[in-house]
């Protein structure tokens, strides 16, 4: 194809145009991968501090245009000008804690059985990385790979999603600002995202994929990537439990459940998507629920006022209506919400209203998909041993809540659910420093924190007679 093909970009609280994209596919992933390749080895001996200044720079420089930043992420992903902010932040928060740990990346020597030998244990890069992001947090889904991986002396070839390039575009000027040396980090943006993923799994050049995604195509890429025994890491959906037990206090649990349901308008596989309150608190909780849910302010992320923003695209309008319309069907009681949004202007983006769901049951579509959307489905439940076996009965595993003043029950929950993360009291579960990632078909790996950082690392072992 020839490289002066571009594809458009839409906001999608307007529906207008605000850009546009080159469109690469297979050949520019190729000649990326050449370039990455190529750049490899002298970025992989260019030592730890001159990669960890590098990296720094990218975070001041991030930081000084974090205004600039979360207007474009506004415009072009939907979400609340504070939630981008607050995302930007979040995103040059990987870019500081891979710039500190790059010089932690330490080796090891063994004692050895044999008087005249010494083992050494190295650290090294795993070569060429490729990774491919998605739309929902279209910045720090960037920074959380690209960070660690430049950290580690990883060349990489990023390929954003589809309808978020111009963020991306934004982030790898930012590093090219840095100094970051071409061919180090390269972008690749595409339209049509499975050429492009055919060839970062399948080149032999490339040692590691790096994936956030639907489930679907995260399973797509493991199964090319096995071929060559290439490193995975994974990063895929979630159907996150909300349990509220009757020793916490309802109220403190409905504003949490509320405002971490709501977050970019439900569009985070770490949002919850199944809330199960103890039948003696039911009441209060879903009083003050019904109250937060009706209280989210729904409209454009530029209008410093609104809340909840749109849907990203009709298929997710389509999906969360067909969820909620089918949970109506079958008995679940509507407190809030419960249909697109069509007054004014929201009329030509993807509004829909933040809605609220009782007695939902385990035959409903929305016990068992994952959502995407701002609807909160609540289910009551008596024992915490019946909560936890429902809790746990999906095949993800990535996010999980629980309130609870009991210590003890804290520690049992803890310990019992099949989640990679539990927030305990907590509804914000995550940070650069801390371990990110799931379970089962929620996926492979983890990110931030050192452990995100050893997944882009190959141990070598040398044995020295001597
Ligand atoms: P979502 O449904 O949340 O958009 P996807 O898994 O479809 O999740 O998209 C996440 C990322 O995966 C995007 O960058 C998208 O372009 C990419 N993607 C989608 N399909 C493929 C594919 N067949 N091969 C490679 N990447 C893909």
């Amino acid at each position: 194809m020839s490289s002066s093909m571009r594809f458009a970009v839409f906001n999608p609280a307007t529906g207008e145009q605000i850009g546009s994209a080159l469109d690469g596919g297979a050949d520019e992933a190729r000649a990326a991968i050449g370039a990455a390749y190529a750049a490899f080895p002298a970025w992989a001996a260019s030592g730890a501090y001159e990669r960890a200044a590098k990296l720094y720079r990218a975070y001041e420089l991030m930081l000084s245009k974090r205004d600039e930043l979360a207007r474009l992420m506004t415009a072009e992903q939907g979400k609340p000008l504070k939630m981008a902010h607050a995302e930007v932040k979040y995103a040059a928060d990987f870019l500081l804690w891979f710039a500190e740990e790059a010089k932690r990346v330490y080796g090891e020597t063994i004692p050895s059985a044999r008087v005249d030998q010494r083992f050494l244990v190295r650290r090294e890069p795993v070569g060429v990385v490729c990774a491919i992001t998605p739309w929902n947090y279209p910045v720090s889904m960037i920074t959380r790979k690209v960070a660690p991986a430049l950290a580690a002396g990883c060349t990489i070839v990023l390929k954003p999603a589809e309808t978020t390039p111009l963020c991306a575009l934004a982030v790898f000027n930012i590093l090219e600002e840095a100094g970051v040396p071409r061919g180090v980090a390269n972008l690749v943006t595409a339209a049509n995202p499975a050429p492009v993923g055919e060839v970062f799994c399948t080149d032999p050049r490339v040692r590691k994929i790096s994936f956030t995604g639907s489930t679907e195509v995260g399973r797509k890429l493991y199964q090319w990537a096995a071929a060559q025994f290439k490193r995975v890491s994974l990063e895929l959906g979630g159907h996150a439990p909300f349990i509220v037990f009757d020793d916490a206090d309802p109220v403190h649990a409905a504003k949490g459940a509320a405002a971490v349901k709501f977050l970019n308008t439900g569009q985070a596989c770490i949002s919850p998507n199944r809330i199960f309150v103890q039948r003696s608190i039911a009441g209060p909780f879903l009083e003050t629920l019904q109250k937060r849910v009706m209280a989210q302010r729904v409209g454009n992320g530029m209008d410093e006022t609104s809340t909840v923003g749109p849907l990203f695209s009709q298929r997710a309008l389509d999906k969360v209506d067909l969820q909620v319309q089918d949970a109506i069907a079958r008995g679940a009681k509507l407190l809030a919400g419960g249909k697109r949004l069509v007054d004014g202007d929201l009329a030509r983006g993807f509004f829909y209203a933040p809605t609220l769901l009782s007695e939902v049951t385990a035959d409903m579509r929305i016990y068992r998909e994952e959502t995407f959307g701002p609807v909160a489905p609540v289910i009551v439940f008596d024992t915490e041993q019946e909560v936890l076996a429902m809790a746990n009965d999906t095949g993800y595993g990535l996010a999980s809540y629980v309130y609870t003043q009991n210590l003890s029950r804290a520690m049992r929950m803890f310990e019992g659910l099949q989640f990679g993360i539990v927030g305990i009291n907590d509804i914000n579960p995550t940070s650069a420093a801390a371990p990110f990632g799931g379970i089962k078909d929620s996926g492979l790996g983890r990110e931030g924190a050192r452990q995100g950082l050893e997944e882009y690392l190959e141990t070598k072992l040398g044995g020295f007679s001597i």
